[in-house]
């Protein structure tokens, strides 16, 4: 069986399914054999303390103490001789079955604990249908899918994956994902691409025909998943994930050459990056700076509440000293939209994507923005660090976030904290408005840097999450060219740099346009890095620059494309 998708993350991939799906128990009340089900009950205590056992002994390399805690209480709660207790009466009061006799218990102590008004016990309410929802798992056998505990090389098939499921990857086993939802610009595809593992997203159909256990090729150079292959099918796809790394090892020589065209104009080409860990992945790939450093993922992995200024100080600190002295652009906080938080609660939208999120948040709630600058102008002393940004629409909002920027710094100063002597501000075109002013920008901000994955997003009028409308994410539509052509055209002017972070900066076939409407820095995935050096060294400037001159004349992106591909010909 063959299902298609997006190839998100490029790689071919050979593996048994391990499905990340969590199981769904439908209970009802049957009558039982006492003894038999006080015995099932007995051992699925048994399992579900040692299961709880063993995920806090493999969390505990990476967690805090305080994180840890959780475990503990859960621990707590299925050691206690009260609610099992309690469960053993109602099997022998009633001789019914374990997990029904559960679930009664559970619902039980989940109204008394939410009725209390007290955070402490609400939170104790969703640690008893934790700990009993995996009781009951236990009761009828079924698997609740741990991804620490993956020992075997694997291909993960779910729904979507969040931040903390792609955090839990271990790359030594995950050999790659398949997605039912997401776009190339979902953020499960943008991790994928900074893990470096392959992945198909948007592939429908996968959850219900893909069963755990089964073999799987992830083909994400052509988009496409075959379940159960033949073993034919198996051979030939062997052959080509070899030619597949073959290629990739070979771009290796690239890794410290310049991104220089064949008539001698240099560009940069810089890695996007989700957290820390990821800068390993820039410079092996050799990567001239970060072009992106998305910081919500920092917000996203704290459980409870926001980072605190010291803990992103760190992170920030790692970065640049990491980066030895390259240019690492920072972003503020790009929170909202599809990005939420376990600690924050957003206000009810109709459309959050177009509400309050971003900037928008940050200039509302200047307390988390203030937090958030300081860490950064502290961490500013270890490296070159540009501050940006992201969804800026109007002068105003730049003129606040820079003057509140302003603040901190000085305050910083008058501390005599020791700061980098040149931290740029500059922010992201990502919103059409901001691409149409540009030049007025351009006066204010120290650099710009397109992000394309919203700027068609709002320029198409097209959630980037949706598969349905997925055939207008169209980087090159003309429309898109001309919107990306001023904002390079209005950085120029004021003699200001341009870059682009969002997706289309990794594409083959966007690369040559961008060369020629003259983007100074190409900021992608790791895995891409090479790939578009290779590609900006067989180019000539002065000839894209024609190419670009006639792209933004056509009339649709087919035609584009067509004239790029006939132009790499
Ligand atoms: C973009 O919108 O292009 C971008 C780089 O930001 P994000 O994908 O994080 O929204
Ligand atoms: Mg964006």
């Amino acid at each position: 069986m063959v299902l298609k998708g997006i190839a998100a993350s490029q790689g071919i991939a050979i593996a048994k399914v391990y499905k990340l799906q969590q199981p769904v128990l439908t209970i009802s009340k049957q009558e039982a054999n006492v003894e038999e089900e006080l015995a099932k009950l007995e051992k699925a205590f048994a399992k579900t303390i040692s299961d709880i056992e063993a995920i806090k002994d493999r969390a505990s390399a990476n967690l805090s103490e305080e994180e840890l805690a959780i475990f503990d209480a859960h621990l707590m709660m299925a050691n206690d001789p009260e609610m099992k207790g309690q469960i053993e009466q109602m099997i022998k009061d009633q001789s019914v079955n374990a997990e029904y006799a559960t679930q009664e218990v559970a619902n039980m102590m989940v109204a008394m604990f939410e009725s209390m008004d007290n955070d402490y016990f609400k939170e104790r309410a969703a640690d008893v249908k934790d700990v009993t929802f995996r009781l009951q798992c236990n009761i009828v056998g079924a698997v609740i899918p741990d991804l620490t505990a993956i020992d075997e090389e694997v291909i993960i098939v779910a729904e979507d994956l969040t931040p903390s499921d792609t955090a839990q990857l271990n790359k030594n086993y995950t050999k790659g994902f398949a997605t039912a939802i997401g776009g190339r610009t979902s953020h499960s595809a943008i991790m994928a691409r900074s893990l470096e593992i392959p992945a198909v997203v948007g592939c429908k159909g996968i959850l219900e025909e893909a069963n755990h256990g089964d073999m799987l090729i992830l083909d994400a150079v052509e988009g496409k998943v075959i379940i159960n292959p033949s073993d034919e099918l198996v051979k030939e796809y062997l052959e080509k994930k070899a030619k597949f790394e073959e290629e990739k090892e070979a771009l290796k020589v690239l890794v410290n050459q310049k991104s220089v065209t064949v008539d001698g104009h240099e560009v940069e080409i810089a890695g996007n990056i989700g957290t820390p860990k990821d800068v390993d992945g820039v410079l092996t790939n050799g990567g001239e700076g970060v072009g992106l450093y998305r910081t919500e993922f920092l917000y996203m992995d704290s459980e409870n509440d926001f980072p605190s200024e010291d803990e992103q100080f760190e992170a920030y600190k790692t970065v640049l000293e990491h980066m030895e002295g390259k240019k690492v652009v920072i972003r503020t906080l790009d929170i909202g939209g599809d990005k939420r938080l376990n600690y924050f609660t957003f206000p009810e939208e109709m459309n959050p994507f177009l509400g309050y999120r971003a900037i928008r948040l940050c200039l509302d709630r200047t307390d988390i923005f203030r937090t958030q600058l300081r860490a950064l102008i502290r961490a500013s002393a270890y490296g070159r660090l540009c501050i940006m940004f992201p969804m800026i629409a109007t002068l105003n909002e730049f003129r606040n976030a820079k003057a509140i920027f302003e603040e901190e710094k000085a305050k910083l100063v008058a501390e005599g904290v020791k700061i980098g002597d040149k931290i740029e501000v500059g922010m992201m075109i990502e919103i059409p408005a901001a691409a149409v002013l540009a030049d007025k920008f351009a006066k204010e901000a120290d650099f710009f840097s397109i992000g394309t994955n919203d700027l068609v997003q709002y320029s198409m009028a097209a959630d980037r999450m949706s598969e349905k409308v997925s055939y207008l994410y169209q980087p090159l539509n003309p429309s898109l060219l001309r919107l990306i052509k001023m904002a390079i055209d209005g950085a120029h002017k004021e003699g200001k740099w341009c870059g682009m972070c969002g997706e289309m900066a990794g594409d083959e076939l966007a690369a040559p346009v961008l060369l020629g409407l003259g983007l100074d820095e190409f900021s992608m995935s790791a895995s891409s890095i090479l790939r578009a050096r290779k590609m900006i060294r067989s180019l000539s400037k002065a000839e894209m620059t024609e190419l670009a001159a006639k792209a933004i004349e056509l009339e649709t992106m087919d035609d584009v494309v067509e004239l790029v591909k006939n132009s790499l010909k």
